[in-house]
């Protein structure tokens, strides 16, 4: 029984998370005029994505007079803005094998008006990039997100008439240095009058498209997108999480250059089928329609919100918000987080109550779990290392663009191997340390740190999570003795990594503050129905909160393995403790089985890993490869 409950509650979860991941179907030519229709969309896509069309090439030219007709046809009375190729962009050209001259050193932008009934009214941008990468048709990156706008804009005049002008720049040069959005957003007439900007972007060839980034103080913009995207196909994927992470990276698009102008806003992009990313297999045929669908029904929905809203957002305080599966999205002040802390504190509290008057729980014990919650990090951080570095080096000391490209395509080899990892490390706490015996333990430390810092090279991230993982490991005080002892700590521990992250970054921390409050729900409703944790009907808690709440972290683990997994795959050891936070109860008492499952799913995800490298392998290396 308790294997069914164990395996079927996880299994479920694991569906539901894989269902949510699921694009909206592409719609057809007999979509209502007001609403997107990818179909519609591809039209344009196969036209622009036929083949590459870099800065400088004839095919841009071609690009170029093909959306300034497109344009004009659509009413939207569009003009060339021509500007000044900035030096890197020069330089990236000519390390492609392009001719700066051939573009006249110029990147063209191509503006156009939809004109609002109040032509004082601040003027809502869409904006995406017309020029394509070295070698790639682009059909993704970004000829869909051109499609998807003149598709948009197609469905905003079947709408009506609007207030606000609609501003649409079709930008030049963005693979080269952003150079197009910089030229707008300093010398265009009209750059003034932007009060907010719709960007579309795409770093792979599918998937569901995130609303990654939004301007400063989003609070204003958050709740009129969050109303707009529940009209969009596939609703809205975006939390305040991406946003925090997204910052903190070093990437940029053309929405960076409004952002920096403190102009509101959001930016989309899907990032699924890396493969694609700025390679020539990016044609319209490999294009996940699914995929144009979302990112232009969202785009669509939240512009015409734009266009009719009574003000624009206005930068003002932040808010904490995410997206539960696509299905609706939770939005609530900053401050919220210390609340929502409390109210963990108080149902823990309870939780622990209950269960030492039915089993004796002692303080210790949950000490213990605490410890035992950080060697999953530790363990899952190394052992994420060791088993990824199977398939390749980490992307930073990719010696060329084509090894990186070949990364890209081993992604999902990548993913799986990490995942299965994972599943080995949580298995392993679960089926108690000394099933193993330390030494075994600690063997398999050391060869993944050694694996880590030989193939991926020296990092001390790996080197300090060893270090604690071994300390653990031959610590037997560090594992629980009781199952409310486990599970308890490890509530405990992602409190005290709520606390820490609340006070730090209060955006992100929704992370640790939301699962910790069901985990610590779950516990105190089992010590109420029945804190011995034996009958099924006691553990029913529990498997709510797996499935409710492991679908919500297993949907978001692929999220975030897609957009950092690559060279961060330690990443994953947090989500893994996330998903234990709330399966700890449910786990059967056969460690032995629990133990052999665990070396099974270690030694498939070393072969998954490893089988990367045949699978996609590494292309010759070439003189002087486009970067
Ligand atoms: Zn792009």
């Amino acid at each position: 029984m308790r294997w069914a409950l164990f395996l079927g509650s996880l299994a479920v979860a694991l569906l539901i998370g894989v269902w949510a991941l699921q694009v909206p179907g592409a719609r057809g030519t007999d979509t209502p005029a007001a609403d997107f229709s990818a179909v519609r969309a591809m039209a344009d896509v196969r036209v622009i994505g036929a083949r590459p069309h870099p800065v400088g090439s004839a095919d841009h030219a071609r690009v170029q007079s093909w959306l300034f007709g497109r344009m004009a046809a659509q009413g939207l009375n569009p003009a060339l803005q021509a500007g000044a190729l900035s030096p890197e962009a020069i330089e990236r050209l000519r390390r492609w094998g392009g001719d700066p001259a051939a573009a006249g050193n110029m990147a063209v932008n191509i503006v156009g008006v939809l004109p609002g009934r109040d032509p004082s009214a601040p003027a809502v941008l869409l904006m995406a990039h017309y020029d394509s990468a070295w070698n790639s048709p682009g059909a993704a990156d970004d000829g869909a997100g051109v499609a998807a706008i003149l598709e948009a804009v197609r469905a905003i005049k079947a709408r009506g008439p609007a207030d606000r002008s609609l501003v649409v720049v079709f930008t030049d040069s963005e693979e080269l240095n952003l150079d197009g959005a910089r030229i707008f957003f300093s010398e265009h007439p009209l750059r003034d009058r932007i009060g907010a900007v719709v960007n579309l972007e795409a770093r792979g060839g599918g998937g569901r498209a995130f609303m990654f980034e939004t301007g400063r103080g989003n609070a204003e913009t958050i709740d009129l997108f969050s109303r707009a995207a529940r009209r969009a196909d596939g609703g809205a994927s975006s939390s305040s999480l991406s946003i925090f992470v997204y910052e903190n990276m070093p990437n940029g698009t053309d929405f960076t250059i409004s952002r920096n102008r403190g102009i509101a806003g959001v930016n989309f992009a899907f990032i699924g089928r890396p493969s694609q990313y700025h390679s020539p297999t990016a044609t319209p045929d490999n294009l996940d329609q699914g995929a144009v669908q979302h990112i232009g029904s969202q785009a669509l929905e939240a512009t015409d919100a734009l266009l009719r809203a009574d003000a624009l957002p206005v930068p003002g305080r932040n808010v904490v918000y995410g997206d539960y599966l696509g299905l609706f999205t939770i939005v609530h002040s900053l401050d919220l987080g210390w609340t929502l802390l409390a109210l963990t504190a108080a149902l823990g509290a309870f939780a622990a109550w209950g269960a030492r008057h039915a089993t004796g729980l002692t303080a210790a014990d949950v000490g213990r779990g605490m410890l035992s919650g950080l060697w999953v990090v530790a363990m899952g951080i190394v052992v994420a290392h060791g088993v990824r570095v199977l398939a390749g080096p980490m992307s930073s000391r990719a010696e060329s663009a084509d090894v990186y490209y070949t990364l890209l395509r081993r992604l999902p080899w990548m993913e799986a191997g990490t995942g299965l990892a994972m599943a080995a490390v949580a298995l392993a706490l679960l089926a108690g340390r000394q099933a193993f015996g330390s030494k075994l333990l600690a063997g398999v430390i050391i060869v993944a740190v050694a694996a880590a810092q030989i193939l991926g090279g020296l990092d001390p991230v790996v080197l300090g999570a060893g270090v604690v993982a071994l300390g653990l490991t031959v610590w037997s005080q560090s594992a629980p003795r009781t199952v409310w002892g486990g599970w308890l700590g490890l509530i405990a521990l992602i409190f005290v990594f709520g606390l820490m992250a609340q006070a730090a970054a209060p955006e992100a921390a929704l992370i640790f503050i939301w699962p910790g409050l069901l985990a610590a729900l779950a516990a105190a409703a089992c010590a109420l129905t029945g804190a011995r944790l034996e009958s099924p009907r006691s553990l029913i808690p529990a498997v709510v909160a797996t499935v409710v709440g492991g679908a919500w972290i297993l949907n978001l683990s692929h999220q975030v393995f897609l957009g950092v997994g690559m060279d961060l795959p330690g990443v994953l050891a947090l989500m893994t403790v996330l998903v234990l936070l709330f399966l700890v109860p449910l786990a059967p008492r056969s460690k032995g089985r629990l133990g052999a499952a665990a070396a099974a799913c270690l030694i498939l995800a070393c072969g998954l890993s490893l089988t990367a490298r045949f699978a996609e392998p590494a292309p010759a290396p070439a003189a002087d490869g486009p970067t």
